[in-house]
């Protein structure tokens, strides 16, 4: 029996490991993948977490793990397929194995949103992306498409305009969502055409990418874009399907809890981007993990 199993381990996973050992209880991160990692390890540059300006996400996540390995928090690999919460005693049931603990930190996550439209899946990998600074080298001195309005569309786009010929950015609005800094150096880029107003209606190609069709949402006409990669940047979704039947979910599947991180399920806590919140960033992730913690120690006391 462990004291606090974490699922997960982004930046919230691994700082409630660290605040977890800190308080000295023994400490199991799951992790569905080798060195998961969470979002941050595939983000190319942060520049709003304090003290480490401009980090590689890849670098970030790893000081992460490597602080809360230092610490002694144990990982192992394993797909949660449910959690059972009946008594005092929780069971997180993997593929391989059933865990014991006193106490759950649900930290798992988000993933991609999909865009939905033919041909996104057909290509995937073969022009179709959700990862432009893991797949952005493969499209040098070609024509892309990020669709999108937020950060990370936008950061994609700066990113890909370093190389790539021409960068479209699609957006299904008339102004962008991400922030004003971004927006600022994405407009300054001269090879960084805005497509406003549209939709991508179908991924064409025959092996490869060649090219998008976009409609516009404000006249209905439909062009096509010649393209070799498109860059799908168009938010997140929960990675909450196995918890969704123990805990409270919201409409979009997020777990709803608030700043204390306990969820309708006593001794069941969630931290991170899975939560129900404003703002989903490294630092808010890291603050979910201490909090996550700060409340199992008082259900610790209290039960
Ligand atoms: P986001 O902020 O939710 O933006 C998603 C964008 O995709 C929006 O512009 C949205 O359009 C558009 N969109 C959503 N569904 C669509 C659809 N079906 N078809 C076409 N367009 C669609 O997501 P994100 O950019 O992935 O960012 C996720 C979170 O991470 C955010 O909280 C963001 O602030 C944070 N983040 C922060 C940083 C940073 O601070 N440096 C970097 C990366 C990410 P509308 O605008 O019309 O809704």
């Amino acid at each position: 029996m462990t004291d606090v199993i974490i699922i997960g381990s982004g930046p919230a996973g691994l700082t409630a490991a660290i605040y977890a050992r800190r308080a000295g209880f023994s400490t199991l991160v799951l992790e569905k993948a080798p060195m998961s990692g969470g979002q941050i390890i595939n983000t190319g540059e942060v520049d709003n977490y304090p003290g480490l300006q401009g980090i590689n996400g890849f670098e970030m996540g790893m000081k992460f793990r490597e602080h809360a390995q230092s610490m002694e928090a144990a990982f192992v690999e394993g797909a949660v397929l449910e959690i059972r919460a009946d008594g005092d005693t929780k069971e997180v049931v993997t593929v391989e194995k059933t865990y014991q603990a006193r106490a759950v930190i649900i930290a798992a996550g988000a993933a991609y949103t999909r865009l939905g439209v033919p041909g996104e899946e057909q290509f995937k990998g073969r022009g179709v992306s959700h990862c432009a600074t893991c797949d952005g080298a493969f499209f040098r001195g070609k024509a892309t498409a990020v669709v999108g309005g937020g950060d990370v569309a936008v950061e994609d786009a700066i990113y890909l305009a370093r190389f790539c010929s021409k960068v479209y950015v699609i957006h299904r609005r008339d102004r962008l969502r991400a922030a004003e800094m971004l927006q600022q150096r994405l407009f300054s880029l001269p090879n960084v055409e805005m497509v406003w107003d549209s939709t991508v209606e179908r991924i064409e190609g025959l092996e490869q990418v060649d090219g998008i069709r976009v409609r516009s949402r404000k006249t209905g006409d439909e062009k096509t874009i010649a393209v070799s990669g498109v860059f799908i940047a168009i938010g997140l979704s929960p990675l909450s399907e196995a918890f969704a039947s123990l805990v409270e979910t919201d409409e979009k599947g997020y777990i709803v809890a608030g700043e204390d991180c306990r969820t309708n399920v006593p001794g069941i806590f969630v931290a991170g981007d899975i939560r129900t919140k404003k703002l989903r960033q490294v630092v808010t992730a890291a603050a979910d993990g201490a909090n996550a913690v700060a409340s199992v120690e008082e259900y610790f006391l209290s039960s």
